[in-house]
């Protein structure tokens, strides 16, 4: 029972490509009550359902009144147009041109606020995370693929129309792979979990510990599998792993050079490889300018499995000019 809190209330929700989140947050980012269930992918009108459906649960569970909601915040991955509350493109979800918040916001009558994944992900550490003290940080979150959220002094970065911030699609080998965007050779084509998998696939042989652990069937090779061959000492696994963590140095010392961030967070499946990190260190030390290097903290996301609905939560604080 949360209804006699004086506390204002938020609800955070996190629309991710397997599992949507939704949970009931209170202003110092405690978690009261939480709700997840797989993303249905059939269909926009079946996910938006799913996802009023989870929120809805959320009030009747907690017994939270609408009236002591500040608002409803929606992190969803993909492309969106802030200003129109429109998910724009989601490579993995089957939304396009949907105007997500209005449907939430005309549903529940609360203000109702939508941002990309990445973008959340920074506020969440920016405001309730590691990034407390900084006014100036960078959040990557690197999974399947690479996300970007920036915030520059103490504001959320979009640019003109809600996309900066694409870290996972700067280019860094113009002859590099091929990457989901059309374009070669960014740094998602290099250093995410899908594009280790991939240069495995590439190179593996007969010899390799991964061939061994996949019985010989290429299409079984994934990042962990890559990890766990380089951890038993497979010199193929942690050559791949090293030359991910030498793209990730590069891109990460160019952004180093561009902002001048006081921190970079690194968050996802992929910051938990310990040795991409250290290799990713050493290459931002080389290629970062000396005075931009001295400045910058590069830490791990604080804020882990529930950042989505806390980076959400955190989303309507900041645009209700609750969080400075
Ligand atoms: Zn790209």
């Amino acid at each position: 029972m949360v209804n006699s809190r004086i506390s204002p209330l938020i609800i955070g929700v996190d629309v991710g490509a397997t599992k949507t989140t939704a949970a009931l947050v209170d202003e110092q980012a405690n978690i009261l009550n939480l709700n997840r269930k797989s993303t249905p992918t059939e269909s926009s009108k079946i996910l938006v359902r799913n996802t009023i459906e989870l929120i809805e649960e959320i009030f009747n569970v907690s017994k939270a009144c609408v009236k002591n909601i500040l608002g409803i915040g929606l992190g969803v991955a993909g492309l969106m147009d802030f200003q129109k509350g429109i998910v724009v493109f989601s490579p993995n979800l089957p939304l396009r041109n949907l105007p997500l918040r209005d449907i939430v916001h005309h549903h529940f009558n609360v203000p109702t606020f939508l941002d990309n994944d990445a973008n959340v992900a920074a506020m969440g550490e920016k405001f309730f995370g590691v990034g407390r003290e900084v006014s100036n940080l960078v959040c990557l979150t690197i999974g399947t693929g690479i996300g970007g959220g920036m915030i520059i002094d103490d504001r959320v970065y979009r640019g003109a129309g809600g996309s900066a911030a694409e870290i996972g699609h700067m280019v860094i080998d113009p002859d590099g792979p091929p990457c989901g965007c059309g374009n070669r050779g960014c740094l998602e084509a290099f250093a995410s979990g899908t594009a280790i998998a991939r240069r495995a696939r590439e190179v593996v042989n007969e010899e390799s510990i991964i061939f061994r652990l996949i019985r010989g069937k290429i299409e079984d090779i994934s990042a962990e599998v890559v990890v766990h061959a380089a951890r038993k000492g497979d010199s193929l696994a942690k050559r791949i792993l090293r030359e991910v963590g030498e793209a990730l140095g590069v891109g990460v010392a160019n952004v180093i050079n561009i902002f001048n961030p006081e921190m970079i967070i690194i968050g996802g499946g992929m910051a938990e490889i310990e040795e991409l990190l250290t290799t990713a260190r050493a290459e931002i030390s080389r290629r970062a300018l000396a005075p931009n290097l001295k400045m910058v903290k590069i830490v791990g996301a604080s804020l882990r499995t529930n950042a989505g609905v806390l980076g959400a939560a955190a989303l309507v604080l900041y645009e209700l000019g609750k969080l400075t």
